[in-house]
């Protein structure tokens, strides 16, 4: 099955303390596509200026994302400016430029509406309802989000979420979203509002997932360099939406295997700036990592202890 995604692309600035990107190539629905595309076909639906160079474009055509709804609009593209101190799981946003976002209302090409599933990546939320107004009949709806929107947009991200099966949001703004303080509730809460299935993203600690009657649990991939986190969290959201469109079914333990998947997918993402995390890995790789962390998370079951 294939993805259906909107959300930013943009330019990035982002300091960490091992370097440097300028104005890179990043926003949500570009880390998103580009590893869902190792997975299935991926179709963007989004805006940018006309600074966007043919050159921006080529990293998301190599991997075969379908361009059919990247409109150029006049205009700036998205900017954002991070900066991150030796705690990588905290981005401070010195600057956010909406650009040809402020004024874009999302199509998405007639042939496109019946994907069967959809990737709200990080945008206004606004946004992310016009594009599921839009789909018809999706099997699985996924969203994500970020504080930006919390302190902005906290009714219309509460009307969103209502429709969503999925959403993908990291501790801190779990906490902030629901001013409650313990995940567990915080999980709870906003199963409460629609999603039956909340994924907490905690960084290098990996993530939490609350779905069913239970939580699962997944560290992060140990890795010895990280450059920039950037797109981490919409890389593991890649893996994990396109192992299930690539799976076809939706189960408790598709779910786990996806998380897998999203897990890899986001230990490539953090190894360079923009998404030169991705470049010259292969299908044999990603496979290969996938082995390497379900070793890391085997436990042979328990001999009883008398
Ligand atoms: P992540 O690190 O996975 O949470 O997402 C990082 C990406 O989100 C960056 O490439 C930014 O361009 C993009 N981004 C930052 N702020 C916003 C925002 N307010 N709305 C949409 N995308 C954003």
């Amino acid at each position: 099955m294939s993805i259906l995604v909107v959300g930013s692309v943009a330019f990035d600035t982002v300091t960490t303390p091992f370097g440097e990107g300028k104005e890179v190539l990043g926003g949500s629905a570009t880390h998103f596509s580009v590893s869902a595309s190792f997975w299935t076909k991926v179709k963007l639906v989004a805006v940018v200026g006309d600074d966007f160079t043919p050159a921006h474009r080529r990293p998301l055509l190599e991997h075969d994302v379908d361009l059919g709804g990247l409109v150029v609009a006049p205009g700036r593209t998205f900017r954002w400016v991070g900066k991150y101190g030796y705690d990588l799981n905290v981005a401070n946003t010195l600057d956010t430029q909406l650009g040809v976002f402020a004024h874009f209302s999302p199509v998405v090409p007639e042939p496109w509406r019946e994907t069967p599933v959809v990737f709200l990546a990080n945008i206004d939320p606004d946004l992310q309802a016009d594009v599921l107004d839009q789909v018809r009949g999706p099997k699985l709806v996924a969203a994500d989000t970020m504080n930006y929107w919390i302190d902005s947009k906290p009714e219309s991200l509460k009307r969103l979420l209502a429709r969503v099966d999925v959403v993908l949001m990291n501790d801190a703004e779990v906490r902030q979203l629901t001013k409650e303080p313990n995940l567990v509730r915080a999980a709870s809460a906003i199963r409460s509002w629609g999603p039956s299935m909340v994924v907490v993203k905690r960084g290098e600690h990996g993530v939490l997932v609350f779905a069913g009657e239970g939580a699962f649990a997944l560290p992060g991939f140990p890795l010895e360099e990280v450059l920039d986190p950037t797109g981490a969290g919409d890389a593991f959201a890649g893996g994990f939406m396109g192992y299930l469109a690539r799976a076809g079914a939706v189960s408790s333990d598709s779910m786990r295997r996806a998380m897998v998947y999203g897990a890899a997918m986001g230990s490539y993402a953090v190894a360079g700036f923009g998404v030169r995390g991705f470049e010259g890995i292969s299908h044999a790789d990603v496979t290969a990592r996938v082995r390497e962390f379900t070793d890391l998370t085997h436990v042979p079951a328990a001999e009883p202890i008398e």
